[in-house]
């Protein structure tokens, strides 16, 4: 039996994207290939020994690894006990990192809550394999200028074509800061556009470690919009909910 390695399960409001606000169940899991400055997971980069489990008793910890049977033990206690929930966000660092874990698991669970899959978009292959069990998609594009990372176009692509293919519904978020190029939002949004101009693209404006204090100025914000919506017909901003209610 597969076994993933998962670094927190808890009940939360969706704080980016289409759906910020709604509360979700969130399974996170350790492990990501990429480094992004600004990144906000730190404990999730890599797998981690013991899990963080966080219900409405408080919060307690358990050993990695989780079998899929296990998983479903601890997010069935923390469904049950909370108000009703509108999905289970499946997330990290990178949840594609475990596609082979994640496949078994949600190939053989009862379909309860839809699926949203959080992900980076740089993992095609594997996402291809994860996208039959997932209802709900939230893409990455990461711009190289604020993620210090190498350009990931041909990836975020091919990812965006395959979740938009096997009818999915899909949604784009554009991590920006003070210091991100205008040509690589320009080009990522003509890229979503040229995939399907129907899939909203979020720029979110990043916030600074452990805080809600925003690293783009406003009037970045708004040239930045202006750049995107030159390309691209629906593109919104959306601060992380959770960072401004100071939530996971
Ligand atoms: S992809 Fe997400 S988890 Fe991975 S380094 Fe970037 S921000 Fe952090």
């Amino acid at each position: 039996m597969q076994a993933g390695n998962v670094s927190q399960l808890f009940v939360s409001f969706q704080g980016e994207g289409l759906h910020a606000g709604r509360r979700q169940l969130f399974v996170r899991f350790g492990g990501c290939p990429l480094r992004c400055r600004y990144c906000d997971e730190p404990e999730s980069l890599v797998p981690v020994a013991a899990c963080r489990i966080l219900g409405p008793d408080g919060e307690r910890e358990r050993s990695n690894p989780f079998t899929g049977a296990e998983i479903e033990a601890e997010i069935a206690g923390l469904a049950d006990a909370a108000p009703p929930l509108h999905a289970m966000a499946v997330t990290g660092g990178e949840p594609l990192q475990q596609a082979e874990f994640l496949s078994a698991w949600l190939g053989a669970r009862e379909r309860r809550l839809p699926v949203l899959l959080e992900t980076a978009g740089i993992l095609p292959g594997r996402l291809a394999r994860v996208l039959p069990w997932v209802e709900i998609v939230s893409l990455d594009i990461k711009c190289p200028s604020n993620t210090g990372e190498r350009a990931r176009w041909d990836e975020h692509e091919a990812c965006l074509r395959l979740a938009i293919g096997a009818g999915r519904e899909v949604y784009v978020k554009m991590p920006v800061d003070e210091g991100t190029s205008h040509e690589e939002v320009e080009r990522g949004s003509r890229l979503v556009a040229g995939v399907d101009p129907t899939v909203p693209l979020f720029l979110t404006p990043l916030t600074e470690p452990g805080s809600s204090r925003l690293t783009i100025r406003a009037d970045t914000l708004e040239r930045l919009h202006a750049v995107a919506s030159r390309h691209h017909p629906d593109v919104r901003v959306l601060p992380q909910l959770h960072k401004l209610l100071g939530i996971l």
